[in-house]
């Protein structure tokens, strides 16, 4: 007997317009790329998507197009999310800091028949389009007087003038909520770059969970300030989540360093935030050195990289600000667990309570998580017991873009991740299989080690690779960036983590670095790393 509720799809469409007809007058703040705050409402943003999606058809795009992106997080980015996908066209966001071979790929195999760009990548548009002879339009995300002149590039536009003459009325298609929404590639660290392919349902159902309390506690109350790029795995889903729950967005445009991020949380009394532990590094420190603390601020959704517990202690105990410890990947969407406190861990010390945080947590619903051997067999949930972790769901990829190999091991997606999952659920990343160091038939996390080294107050920024051993197979090495001023030397730090890590977990050798290299979603590049030290001890 089949269930008597109307058969609506799952639209990203319907979440601009319920954000404009609920709250229309809530507000949106934006970061121009040359520097003034741009202000408007969600309804503002609506009229515009509307907009956006008749001149897109005014260029001769249409649905199953795909549109790429290169852009920070501005507000024209963010009527591009509903623009194009809304349309039925495939918005498909590039990370600027691929490697150029691989930004050409990307656009390459994504067919991108448009591409969006900030004024700040103009000078890599001019570098690529010769080479991505399907491009019809690249539109500058800006007005005439803030769009470069690029040289030798034909078919360019500027987004305010191609948007003006538009009707902001569009009746949105309505379509199968399986269709394909969103593209996003992974970074390809080995071979090329793989597409993963979100749908409107993925969408929509990710945005609602992880606007839950919890996850991201979305309400009309917050104002969200995304530091994740909109590049970066659709922003967590927060440039959907933010519409549907009412909440009042910021978005920071390109200036992402310490001091840009703390006066803008301050000025725009942003309440919630999101980014990578890189970010908050940055952020943390910049505080620290000019003694600042934070008026409204008081949640932080981090993830993309472990959470050091030092850093969430000092989020909570000098801040005030609670830390949610999300996982995720390319291939979840976005969150797809998230560390936080059960009711019975209120009556834990500090310490205790930050050490759960400091673990990746549950599974929202409709994801599931188990850990299984070499051989596919799923481990016990003890807290103890390592293995792949693998994942499933109504979120959770499938196949990639244009490829017809499937990476599903019987129903399940493999992440490459190594973890326990505790009695209560909990799971806890504790490697990434290619850079878990295989110490004498052993094994020693280097998130582990990199942790307890950011614990050390002299300590900005720290990795860990497996390096060749004659002896050993593989020994940690470690790399450390000191904090501006701050002194420490290796016996120092080796003192230091001697109390923290089993004495034949400790660094082979600590080098100090002045600057680790960096990706474009802020996570420190072991590939690099591996290259330049991999034989130092061979
Ligand atoms: P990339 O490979 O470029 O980092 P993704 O952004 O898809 O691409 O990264 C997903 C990976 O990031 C996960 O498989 C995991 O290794 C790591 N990761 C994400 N969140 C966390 C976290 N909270 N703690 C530890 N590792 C994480």
């Amino acid at each position: 007997q089949p269930g008597l509720m109307m058969d609506r799809p799952l639209l990203v469409s319907a979440i601009i317009e319920h954000a404009a007809a609920q709250y229309g007058n809530v507000e949106v703040v934006s970061r121009e790329t040359h520097g003034p705050l741009f202000r408007y409402t969600w309804r503002d943003c609506a009229r515009r998507s509307r907009q956006l999606a008749n001149a897109l058809k005014g260029l001769g795009l249409e649905a199953g197009h795909v549109v790429g992106s290169i852009a920070w997080n501005n507000h024209r980015h963010l009527e591009a999310y509903y623009g194009v996908s809304g349309s039925g066209m495939i918005m498909h966001t590039v990370n600027p800091r691929l490697q150029v071979q691989q930004l050409i790929y990307v656009i390459n195999h994504a067919q991108d028949a448009a591409v969006m760009f900030d004024a700040t990548f103009a000078p890599l548009i001019q570098g690529i389009a010769a080479h991505c002879p399907q491009v019809k339009a690249w539109i500058c995300l800006s007005d005439a007087a803030n769009t470069p002149p690029i040289e030798g590039v034909a078919n360019v536009h500027n987004y305010e003038d191609l948007i003006a003459p538009c009707s902001d009325q569009f009746d949105w298609p309505e379509f199968d909520e399986k269709a394909g929404a969103a593209l996003c590639y992974t970074s390809g660290t080995t071979g090329n770059p793989k597409g993963v392919l979100y749908s409107h349902r993925a969408l929509v159902l990710n945005a609602l969970s992880g606007s839950m309390p919890g996850v991201l506690s979305l309400s009309p109350k917050d104002t969200v300030l995304p530091v994740v790029p909109m590049f970066h795995i659709n922003a967590w889903c927060i440039p959907y989540g933010a519409p549907m729950m009412g909440a009042r967005l910021v978005l920071p445009g390109p200036r992402l360093d310490g001091a840009s991020l703390h006066g803008l949380m301050e000025s725009e009394r942003v309440t919630v935030s999101a980014g990578v532990p890189t970010i908050w590094l940055g952020l943390v420190q910049f505080m620290e050195q000019n003694g600042l603390k934070f008026t409204t601020m008081h949640r932080t959704i981090v993830g993309g990289t472990a959470m050091p517990k030092a850093l969430i202690a000092k989020f909570a105990d000098d801040y005030g600000v609670e830390v949610h410890h999300g996982w995720g990947m390319t291939e979840t969407t976005a969150v797809a667990t998230m560390g936080c406190l059960s009711p019975e861990d209120e009556s834990l010390s500090p310490d205790e309570q930050h050490a759960i945080i400091a673990r990746q947590g549950k599974s929202l619903f409709c994801v599931d998580i188990k850990i299984v051997d070499p051989a596919g067999q799923t481990l016990p949930r003890d807290g103890v017991s390592q293995g792949e972790l693998m994942v499933r769901g109504q979120w959770i990829a499938k196949a990639y873009f244009r490829s017809d190999e499937s990476p599903l091991v019987d129903g399940w997606f493999p992440t490459g991740d190594i973890a326990t999952i505790d009695e209560h659920g909990r799971m806890q990343i504790r490697d990434r299989t290619k850079d878990v160091i295989k110490s004498g038939g052993e094994w020693i996390s280097s998130i582990d080690l990199e942790n307890a080294a950011l614990g050390h107050p002299a300590v900005a920024l720290a990795a860990v690779i497996g390096v060749k051993h004659p002896k050993w197979d593989e020994r940690p090495l470690m790399l450390v960036v000191r904090k501006p001023g701050q002194s420490v030397e290796k016996d120092d730090l080796l003192a230091f983590l001697r109390d923290r890590v089993a004495s034949w977990w400790l660094p082979e050798e600590i080098l100090f670095v002045d600057a680790l290299p960096v990706g474009g979603t802020g996570k420190v590049q072991k590939g690099p790393l591996r290259e330049k030290y991999g034989s130092i001890f061979a």
